[in-house]
């Protein structure tokens, strides 16, 4: 093994120091024992490496400190970070194990370098599996953001020396950082470092674009300094009249951003107009706050040349998840071209250009919140990642989607700020705020405007969550959510509810079967799956469980078929729903239609008939009111206005509540209409029927809906057989997802 040559020691050496004047600079070693740390790592690093060259040529030792000047000159991180960098390459590469590390530095120190190596391993494995580890690796490495920032700046330098690499070395590198690498870099807000890494990709994937662009900015040079002197000026003197200590710069896009806008647009080079933006990063003062500074600034700017109206961005009030902050404006410069001024402090400067790392350096004057911005990302990252639904592709697809996501900003009525992912709807939310608000979420006041849990939100939106103790998760509300966090709490609880159902609903069955003594077998069970349009065991269980199906009519069902009615009202309610046993619909039909309620058992075979202005059923209180026209006896609830009216006016014609009684008769079914309030969604009056119908004491004979606003009102006129199936029935309908309110309607 070839040792370091004289030329080599001196080139070591050099970098050595570079890195030493950087953490000196950058304040990371607190005492001097925290120099010996790091030079330990620096000797480690250098013992383990030797005799290895890299591609270029030079020690491979250079590398990881050039990845620690990364982490420490560009990113600022500290002192454990830069241990980690020297050593990253160390056990995947040499005979130095994790216990080593270890045992020289710390657990932390070798938990850093393991999820680095990890890392490492990822990008030598075939796609598919590359996925799948990919996962893996994050999850273990999620809880220390430090080792994917390390890992980015490992890839940084593997960009900047890409050139010394073979082509299809330089198209799998390239790809990678598109793929992986430019989306994280984005996500931790390393604006200065995703730049880079987009621009050293396309260098190397469409050299002739690059270097056209690179050659038409040098063009165009002159013309625009002189421009940009022109714009500055007026600014300048403003700025130091009101004596602000600031740095003015003209930053040009990225090639790749050029690029990418060239694209997006289909324009040439020449018509871009925004290639550069002014850029004014000032040192605040004590007072007044930082933000009314900024805004000071943008007066300043904004009294000299016009702002267009649309372009305002204030991210100070509200910071981008990324922890991104400043005040964007666009206005209108001489001759007349739109000009982006950013204005920020140099602390926002700062966390813009190096990203969440920046906030260590800043930590005792930062907000809570933006600490909390990435400590729920990496709670984000997390839950997406233990979610075992996803297949590892889908996963780092959905992560990596996730990292470009805008966000948004939602309000509860108390103000507090929650930002959320783009897409996000109500029910993100409610889970956002607390899991149990989440499982019982009815709909929402959005800007105080009552909207259904599918609703999706907006920035700005001000959104106060409606709940109700009735209402459950369901499994339609996976496709209503879009957060990994409100994705699994509702898989948890379909998955736990399906399981008591299905427990639950079995235990019924034999228990009612038992009443009959009928056990429960193979053909019993495949009667009943044909008659509640099971299509399995565990569906028929979980549907009793749920009292989904009741089980009333099981004795006449055990004699019988099949059910006739649910078949008939499937086919009414459902077109093209198959059913079986199609001769014997008819049947049925005749009390569909007859509302009269004949109570054979009363004294004087008079015919009854039931009021139509309140409707009763049997188990309400009622009075019969002799019709002196028809002979008929009108049942009247005893409550109804209109009963009371003809009382006061014909008492004569009233019979004594206890000369009429509900006939027991089952055959008989009478009319009562119920109103049904809640939060509209596409198929909620299919969810309706399906409970109605499930009910085979129950049949309707008319449903009307009407939605307005996401709101959903109906009148559901049913045929019961008395006020307990009814109330039963009003139950289970409660139970459906955005029915707020059901009542029977009480027309007196
Ligand atoms: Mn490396």
């Amino acid at each position: 093994m070839v040792e370091y040559s004289p030329a080599d020691e001196i080139l070591i050496e050099e970098k050595w120091q570079e890195l030493e004047e950087a953490c000196r600079k950058a304040k990371v070693f607190r005492r001097e024992d925290d120099w010996q740390f790091v030079r330990r790592a620096f000797f480690l690093a250098k013992e383990a490496h030797k005799g290895v060259r890299r591609r270029s040529g030079e020690p491979y030792v250079i590398h990881p400190i050039e990845v620690a000047l990364i982490a420490v000159r560009e990113i600022g991180l500290g002192k454990k970070s830069v241990v980690a960098a020297l050593l990253h390459d160390v056990v995947e590469d040499t005979e130095y194990t994790l216990e080593d590390i270890s045992r020289i530095f710390s657990p932390k120190i070798a938990s850093m370098v393991d999820g680095l190596t990890k890392m490492s391993g990822v990008f030598n494995t075939d796609s598919s599996e590359q996925a799948e580890y990919f996962r893996k690796v994050l999850l273990t490495l999620s809880d220390d953001v430090r080792v994917i920032i390390i890992k980015i700046a490992d890839r940084l330098h593997n960009m900047r020396t890409l050139g010394a690499m073979p082509h299809n070395k330089q198209i799998k590198i390239t790809s990678e950082t598109i793929y992986l690498f430019v989306p994280l870099a984005h996500r931790l807000g390393l604006h200065a470092i995703k730049s880079e890494l987009e621009d050293l990709c396309m260098r190397y994937r469409f050299p002739e674009e690059y270097e056209e662009i690179t050659r038409k900015i040098d063009d165009t040079e002159t013309e625009r300094q002189a421009y940009i002197e022109k714009f500055m000026a007026p600014i300048r003197a403003v700025l130091d009249k009101n004596k602000f200590q600031y740095e003015m710069t003209a930053r040009v896009k990225s090639i790749y951003s050029i690029w990418n806008k060239m694209r997006r647009k289909n324009i040439p080079f020449e018509e871009v107009y925004d290639l550069f933006a002014i850029r004014i990063i000032f040192k605040t003062t004590p007072f007044p706050s930082e933000k009314t500074q900024c805004w000071q600034i943008y007066s300043c700017v904004t009294d000299i040349y016009k702002p267009h109206p649309d372009r305002l961005r204030d991210w100070i009030s509200m910071p981008k998840s990324n922890g991104y902050e400043a005040l964007h404006s666009t206005v209108m410069g001489p001759d007349g071209i739109w000009v982006e001024v950013q204005v920020r402090t140099q602390r926002m400067d700062d966390i813009a250009e190096r990203g969440f790392a920046a906030h260590w350096k800043y930590k005792h004057q930062t907000i809570a919140q933006e600490e909390d911005g990435l400590d729920k990302w990496l709670r984000q990252v997390r839950d997406a990642l233990n979610s075992p639904t996803e297949s590892a592709h889908e996963f780092l697809d959905n992560f990596k989607l996730s990292l470009y996501k805008r966000d948004i900003v939602v309000f509860t009525p108390k103000g507090d700020a929650h930002t959320m992912p783009y897409g996000a709807t109500v029910l993100d939310f409610a889970y956002e705020i607390h899991t149990n608000i989440g499982n019982h979420a009815i709909g929402a006041k959005v800007n105080h405007r009552t909207q259904p849990i599918t609703t999706r939100l907006n920035t700005g939106d001000q959104v106060e969550i409606i709940t109700a103790e009735s209402a459950r998760p369901k499994a339609e509300w996976l496709d209503v959510v879009i957060t990994s966090k409100a994705r699994q709490t509702i898989q948890d609880w379909l998955k736990g509810e399906r399981q008591d159902n299905i427990e639950y609903g079995m235990r019924h069955l034999e228990e009612s079967l038992a009443e009959y003594n009928v056990t429960l077998n193979g053909r019993v069970l495949r009667k009943l799956m044909a008659a509640y349009e099971c299509r399995n065991k565990d569906e028929l269980y979980s549907k009793i469980g749920a009292g989904i199906i009741k089980l009333d009519n099981l004795e006449q069902l055990l004699k019988e078929n099949a059910s006739r009615k649910i078949l008939k009202f499937w086919k009414l309610l459902i077109p093209g729903t198959t059913t079986t046993g199609d001769e014997d619909l008819d049947d049925d039909a005749t009390t569909l239609d007859d509302t009269l309620a004949v109570d054979e058992n009363a004294p004087h075979e008079p015919v009854f008939e039931m009021a139509e202005c309140c409707e009763p059923i049997p188990g309400d209180r009622v009075v019969g009111y002799r019709d002196p026209q028809s002979g008929h006896i009108i049942v009247h609830k005893s409550t109804c206005d209109k009963l009371i009216r003809l009382a006061a006016q014909y008492g004569e014609n009233i019979i004594r509540e206890q000369d009429i009684r509900w006939s027991q008769q089952k055959a008989v079914s009478y009319l009562a209409s119920v109103e049904i309030y809640g939060i509209d969604r596409p198929s909620i009056v299919l969810d309706l029927t399906k409970v109605i119908t499930a009910d085979f004491s129950i049949n309707m004979r008319a449903i009307s809906i009407q939605s307005h606003d996401g709101i959903f009102e109906g009148t559901i006129s049913l045929y019961v057989q008395d006020i307990d199936s009814l109330n039963m029935l009003l139950d289970n309908i409660r139970k459906i997802k955005g029915i707020e309110r059901v009542k029977r309607l009480l027309n007196t």
